[in-house]
């Protein structure tokens, strides 16, 4: 055993003698005794391979890694092979690497060089490659079960770890707008509570951009107050933005940190009509109208039937014909409740048929 230097690396010859018990030939059997052995297997081999390297790096006069002191990249000598142990997830387990440690002759500074032949970064035990495996799976299912399937493939990895991995390879992901898309996107805020977040009054706000393939992909997501800035959502895009000749923009949000842009981007105001019944609950509620009573629900039924869509309508001009009557049934909506004194609602209502049945 030992390492040889070759035309392309090195190469290492590893022997290794296992004693397995068991009790019948079946593949199952020889399966389950396999992912008992390979810890030990997987840990030997990394372990010769990198020490191995840490040899054939000593052995050149300019090493592939320098003190973290002085700077040197020369003068090493060796304090140990098999030092202190440290652990490492790979994506099949948890494992102990005994460390390999060298000394810089110039200013006498000791540092463990395992990590650096790895490729790995300092004090991380967990390489990217292995959270972002961990991190996709416990993202599509829930931890217990994402457990369960990285355990059948002979992972042994606790719920803890993966659900580290989901927070550490979400981080990562950076959305914003993409200068090949459309030029052509929507943004809007869930109106509904976070589960799993302490806090009330926090909406999800998404930012879709048109692909021009067909479909939409996610340019901006954020966790934000209901009726907060949107800054955070659209703040990334900015740059993006710019390389658009125009853009349109359509949303109910907060679109200031765009001002600079005016000319460039058309914002068009759509509030989606599924909130104005949903909203009118809370408004008809402020006026003191019972719920479910005669008066509530005659309001109601009227407004369900102005904001409904029909889908198969596809002409222009009954779609126009439509939304003029509908524009008189919800003034008729309006002025009634102005007669029976629900301010709020008028108001909401008011303030809606701006916004919705414009022109
Ligand atoms: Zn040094």
């Amino acid at each position: 055993m030992g390492a040889t230097p070759c035309t392309d690396g090195i190469t290492i010859e590893f022997g290794c003698q296992i004693r397995v018990e068991l009790k019948d030939g079946s593949l199952e059997s020889i399966l389950k005794a396999f992912c008992k052995i390979l810890p030990e297997i997987l840990r030997d081999f990394i372990q010769k391979i990198v020490v191995g390297f840490g040899e054939s790096a000593m052995a050149q006069s300019r090493k592939p890694f320098c003190c973290d002191e002085c700077g040197n990249d020369k003068e090493f000598i060796w304090k140990t092979r098999h030092g202190k142990e440290t652990k490492i997830l790979t994506v099949f387990q948890w494992l102990r690497l005994e460390q390999l440690q060298v000394q810089c002759k110039r200013c006498g500074h000791k540092m463990y060089i395992t990590r650096k032949l790895l490729g790995m970064e300092r004090m991380k035990r967990i390489p990217p490659e292995t959270y972002r495996k961990l991190g996709l799976v416990g993202s599509l299912t829930t931890y217990r079960v994402a457990k369960k399937i990285v355990s059948m493939f002979g992972w042994t990895v606790d719920k803890m770890t993966i659900w580290k991995s989901v927070q550490k390879t979400a981080a990562e992901i950076d959305f914003q707008l993409d200068e090949k898309g459309l030029p052509l996107g929507e943004a809007d805020g869930t109106g509904v509570g976070i589960k799993g977040i302490a806090k009330r009054g926090k909406e999800l706000k998404v930012f879709v951009q048109y692909k021009s393939g067909g479909g939409v992909r996610v340019a901006g997501l954020d966790i934000g107050d209901y009726n907060g800035s949107w800054d955070k959502l659209f703040g990334k895009s900015v740059k993006v933005f710019r390389k658009f000749s125009r853009f349109l923009l359509i949303t109910d949000g907060d679109t200031s940190i765009l001002d600079s842009l005016k000319g460039k981007i058309k914002v068009l105001v759509q509030r989606c009509l599924w909130h104005i019944p949903y909203q009118a609950k809370y408004v008809l509620w402020q006026d003191g109208v019972k719920s479910k009573g005669k008066e509530w629900l005659e309001v109601m039924s009227e407004l369900m039937e102005v904001c409904a869509i029909r889908p198969l309508v596809d002409c222009q001009k009954t779609i126009e014909k439509m939304i003029e009557s509908k524009r008189k049934r919800l003034d008729a909506v309006i002025q009634h409740c102005l007669s029976k004194g629900y301010t709020h609602t008028a108001s909401y209502l008011e303030n809606a048929r701006l916004i919705c049945l414009r022109r």
